[in-house]
């Protein structure tokens, strides 16, 4: 149990890498917080680790509002006694050439990935600095936050800044025995990617296949996916990490498609 006791806030653990995560973790002996904007989702993967014995609850927390954010770390400090780890995982993608890219759609995905990403570590991090016990932010980050694709022109650039903001972290929140790192994955099968794969195949002309293997997975070492059970296991890792020696880095799980 590497994670005996922690208290884990996972944002956009509903579904995907997120919902992986906190199954991994409540494995470990964590005690998880599924907080995302899809309420019923969260209480039913809340329940279900519940059921298997793990500690779960859910929040109702949409990244982008303070308030909410503010009251939903309030409400994990109230009935599991601090945050000891943050993952702030939740995102979107939205795909468009950038000359085409509405301005709406990328405010909301900048709003998401970034705004998301500061409102809950500012949240996390004074509960942790509260608590005196330190912690582990981390961010889901992705290839993309070192590499760029066609038609990505926001998430490129807010996954590219997550980066940025960890390190920050990293330098801000040493003295407190608080440490930041992003994960970066390649191609992951959740919602968020089997949503855009028909939607890639129609902006490039290709097949859905072509998009699988030219396009998603052309770059990396093998053709094969990253798997969500492959990014647990790297949170795993960072959050259970037991020194400030590991901060402010970024660890690409992705087949070789992105190497640092
Ligand atoms: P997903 O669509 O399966 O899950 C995303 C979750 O985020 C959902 O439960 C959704 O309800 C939640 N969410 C969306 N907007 C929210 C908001 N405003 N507030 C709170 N929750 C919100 O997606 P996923 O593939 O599991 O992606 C999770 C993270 O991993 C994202 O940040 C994504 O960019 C990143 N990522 C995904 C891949 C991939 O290939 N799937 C690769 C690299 C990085």
């Amino acid at each position: 149990m590497q994670l005996k006791d922690k208290v884990a806030v996972i944002t956009g653990s509903a579904s995907g890498i997120g919902k992986e995560i906190a199954f991994e973790f409540a494995k470990e002996g964590a005690k998880v917080c599924i907080a995302d904007l899809a309420l019923e989702a969260a209480q039913a993967t809340a329940d279900e680790i519940n059921k298997g014995g793990g500690t779960a609850m859910a929040v109702a927390m949409n990244v982008t509002d303070e308030t909410q954010v503010d009251a939903g770390i309030a409400q994990v400090v109230a009935q599991f006694g601090g945050v000891d780890v943050l993952i702030s995982n939740a995102g979107i993608q939205i795909i468009s050439p950038l000359v085409d890219f509405k301005f709406d759609d990328w405010k909301r995905l900048m709003a998401i990935h970034v705004d998301g990403a500061f409102l809950t570590t500012r949240a996390a991090m004074r509960a942790m600095i509260k608590v005196g016990r330190g912690g582990s932010i981390i961010y889901m980050g992705s290839v993309h936050s070192h590499e760029a694709s066609p038609l990505k022109a926001p998430y490129v650039t807010a996954k590219h800044g997550l980066i940025g903001l960890a390190k920050v972290v990293a330098k801000e929140g040493a003295k407190d025995g608080i440490r930041a790192n992003v994960i970066c994955p390649g191609f992951v099968r959740t919602p968020l990617v089997d949503k855009q794969i028909p939607e890639q195949a129609k902006s490039l002309g290709i097949s859905e296949a072509d998009v699988i293997k030219n396009v998603m997975l052309k770059e990396t070492v093998d053709g094969e996916f990253t798997t969500v059970q492959d990014v647990a296991q790297t949170a795993i890792f960072l959050a259970a990490f037991p020194s400030n020696a590991l901060t402010g880095q970024s660890i690409t799980v992705s087949h070789g498609w992105h190497m640092q």
